[in-house]
């Protein structure tokens, strides 16, 4: 069967950005399984595996906009320091997590500058071309509870319990 709709995927996959180096992949063999068409998964990609089958491979590539979005410049923010937890000496690269009313957002320290502090509020993978090399490793119908959780049970997805 193909990939389509409601489709549950199993998916082996390996994402760089563009330089060949590897920053996410699936562990050996622990395909990912996803729900095809709820948008557990970027669009691009998402739009990519739509009609592929069982065994088939194929490379991506995604454009910020199918990804994880362009990098919005209003994510970056000068705080002072002091809005960070006490005792945290902050440098550039790290990542913390946020606690707001939305939840934890990530928030990457881009400079330090004295007391203040240049945040990026933006997904780490905003404005990458994403480069993906995946493998269809299983599809099947999904089940009507799935589809009523909206997840995937079973090896890769969810575990209730
Ligand atoms: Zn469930």
């Amino acid at each position: 069967m193909r990939v389509g709709k409601d489709s549950v995927v199993s998916l082996e996959y390996r994402l760089h950005l563009g330089d060949g180096e590897v920053i996410d992949q699936s562990a050996p063999g622990q395909p990912l399984a996803y729900l095809h068409g709820h948008r557990q998964i970027v669009p691009g990609l998402e739009g990519a595996i739509e009609g592929m089958s069982t065994g088939e491979s194929k490379q991506v590539v995604v454009a910020p906009g199918q990804g994880y979005g362009e990098h919005d410049p209003e994510g970056v923010r000068t705080v002072p320091r002091s809005m960070l937890p006490p005792g945290f000496n902050p440098e550039p690269g790290q990542t913390l997590m946020a606690r707001t009313e939305q939840g934890d957002i990530p928030l990457r320290i881009q400079e330090v500058q004295g007391d203040a502090v240049v945040v990026d509020l933006n997904h780490p993978l905003a404005g990458k071309t994403l480069h993906f090399d995946v493998t269809v490793r299983e599809v099947r119908a999904a089940t009507n509870e799935e589809l009523t959780h909206g997840h995937v049970h079973g090896p890769g997805g969810h575990h209730h319990g």
